[in-house]
């Protein structure tokens, strides 16, 4: 039976990152990772195919990232957790010193009467599917969407640069409101207005029409909407199937469930990224945010620790960001909402100046930055930025410190940088005035 040190199921976010970080942390060379595409998507770029990128081809992760880990195209179907071995498809039966799961999840697929008709397409990861959805969309000409999370929004921004009719129906008030206050999804969906998109909102679709091909959405509202395509983008669910069948504990929100090493129940297995459990900073409950970025922070505590617990997960906080039309969305951490859920007082802080100084500067535009910080022990939970490109960085920044706890006053007076091309004035930095903005409203 062939045997390696570390095996890794699953090869797209977390398990390329997994492989990269045994190599780096531990000089580790034997590692065999096996999934079952031979060619695996950038997945974040998935809804860019369709607009900006063009093609399939241009949305390839390449599996030089890989270094030297080994790459078996295959489906495991079994482990043998007593062996410490994996079964592939093809009845291969391989060997493990170390085992990281890394299967991903796979689109939620509602019961919504008709969703079994033509032309209706769930967001999956597979370029071959990506591709037929690509031929499908050349022969369409109103295309609903189903979902106005950042799917949704990031398939209908992008589609609609095809020239296609799109209408983007979401059940909530708001697009984007399970992970941005409302303001930043008022700024999206005026984003999407403004392209041309028809967005409605507070509306459900409850079934999907025509004979065998959809011709028409049925929403709750009792109206209808004429269509020849349809995508749904409604979330997606752990891929466990896997770790189920092994006897591997399955958590709340239905990941695998792990320690803070990314450890399993079960000896030497870990599970990272969309597969796996996911727990909040705040209060180390399970939350369901399944993210590339998450998946390759999991990837690198796994690996790290295989041999003995060396970096501990510190828990999720959320960090999203997207582009509609020409204006970025970011928000790191905890909604106003979600704030106030958990039982925190809260006290906002504002700032928006030009992005680069002086605002006659070329390319400025305004950045407008939000904070939400706990009233009591002043501690930053959560923040936003629009709308300029540089808010995906920006909203970074704050992720860093909302994750160290940063105070109000530590935040207003952290040390920057600035500079006329690069960024905003001094006297009217946005980060750092926002954060004084709120110490003044508790201050005075
Ligand atoms: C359209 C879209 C846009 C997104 N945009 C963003 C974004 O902008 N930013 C962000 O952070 N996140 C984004 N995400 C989320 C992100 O894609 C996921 O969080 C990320 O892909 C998770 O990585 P993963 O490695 O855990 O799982 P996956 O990417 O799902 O990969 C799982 C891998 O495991 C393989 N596998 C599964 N079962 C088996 C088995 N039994 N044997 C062998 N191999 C197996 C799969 O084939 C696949 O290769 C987006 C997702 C989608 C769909």
């Amino acid at each position: 039976m062939e045997k390696h040190e570390l095996v890794i199921v699953g090869g797209n976010a977390g398990g390329i990152q997994a492989a990269i970080c045994a190599q780096k942390h531990h000089g580790l060379k034997d590692i065999m990772v096996i999934r079952p595409e031979v060619i695996t998507m950038v997945p974040c770029g998935i809804p860019y195919i369709y607009g900006t990128l063009g093609e399939v081809e241009k949305n390839v992760l390449p599996d030089t990232l890989l270094g030297e880990a080994k790459l078996k195209i295959g489906e495991v179907v079994s482990i043998d957790a007593k062996q410490n071995s994996v079964t592939l498809g093809s009845g291969e039966v391989i060997g493990y010193n170390k085992l990281v799961l890394a299967t991903g999840s796979n689109p939620i697929q509602p019961p919504i009467p008709g969703i079994d008709k033509d032309n209706v397409w769930l967001v999956r990861k597979y370029p071959d599917y990506l591709k037929k959805l690509a031929s499908a969309m050349d022969n369409a000409s109103h295309i609903v969407i189903i979902g106005g999370g950042f799917i949704g929004v990031e398939f209908a921004d992008e589609c609609r640069k095809r020239g296609l009719e799109i209408t983007v129906i979401e059940q909530l008030e708001h697009c984007l409101q399970l992970v941005c206050n409302e303001e930043l999804c008022v700024r999206a969906e005026d984003a999407l207005k403004a392209g041309g998109v028809n967005v409605m909102t507070g509306n459900t679709a409850k079934s999907i029409g025509g004979n065998d091909k959809v011709e028409f959405v049925e929403l709750s509202d009792g109206s209808k909407i004429e269509c020849d395509l349809v995508i749904i983008g409604i979330g997606v669910t752990p891929n466990t199937k896997l770790a189920v069948d092994s006897g591997i504990e399955i958590g709340t929100t239905r990941g695998i469930k792990v320690d803070e090493f990314q450890r399993t129940n079960i000896n030497n297995i870990f599970a990272v990224g969309d597969c796996a459990e996911k727990y909040s900073f705040y209060n180390s409950e399970p939350v369901a945010v399944r993210l590339a970025s998450e998946a390759t922070r999991e990837g690198k505590i796994a690996s790290a620790n295989i041999y003995t617990p060396q970096w501990r997960n510190i828990g999720t906080i959320g960090v999203f960001s997207t582009v509609v039309g020409k204006t970025a969305i970011a928000m790191a951490g905890l909604t106003d909402t979600q704030a106030e859920r958990l039982g925190y007082d809260i006290v906002t802080g504002e700032a928006q100046s030009a992005s680069k100084h002086p605002g006659t500067m070329p390319d400025a535009e305004p950045m407008r930055v939000r904070l939400t910080f706990n009233r009591r022990s002043g501690a930053l939970l959560g923040g936003s930025a629009c709308c300029t490109m540089t808010a995906g960085e920006v909203n970074n920044i704050m992720a860093a410190a909302i994750v160290n706890r940063m105070t109000m006053e530590q935040v207003a007076l952290f040390p920057i940088g600035t500079h006329p091309f690069l960024t905003a004035s001094p006297l009217a930095y946005q980060i750092t005035d926002a954060a004084s903005d709120a110490l003044h409203k508790i201050r005075w």
